[in-house]
């Protein structure tokens, strides 16, 4: 077991998902992580038929102080419910009630 191989430098973590540039990139958590009734930090979907809330996904590497941009930074989210994107301002993002699954009728 000690066979040594060079390791090729283990890809470079920064993947820059380019789109359009000055857009940040989010991640979003998708429904089956939610569960209904909890408080996530995120946005309310813009599509009205919807209106569920668009989670941020927990950042593991969220220490980076470069990762935090400006609060009036847009992004370009797609809501994993309804799959409606659009763009959310960054710092409009707050506490909102997950709803989702069958609450209503
Ligand atoms: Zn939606």
């Amino acid at each position: 077991m000690a066979i040594k191989r060079t390791s090729k430098s283990l890809g470079t973590p920064v993947r820059r998902a380019v789109t359009s540039p000055g857009l940040r990139h989010v991640e979003v958590s998708v429904p089956h992580q939610m569960v209904p009734g909890n408080p996530y930090v995120g946005w309310l979907c813009k599509n009205k038929s919807c209106g569920l809330v668009i989670a941020v996904a927990p950042a593991p590497a969220e220490s980076k102080p470069a990762s935090a941009g400006p609060d009036d930074q847009l992004a370009a989210l797609k809501c994993p419910h309804c799959g409606n994107e659009d763009l959310y301002r960054w710092g409009a993002r707050s506490e909102h009630k997950y709803t989702g699954g069958s609450a209503g009728a």
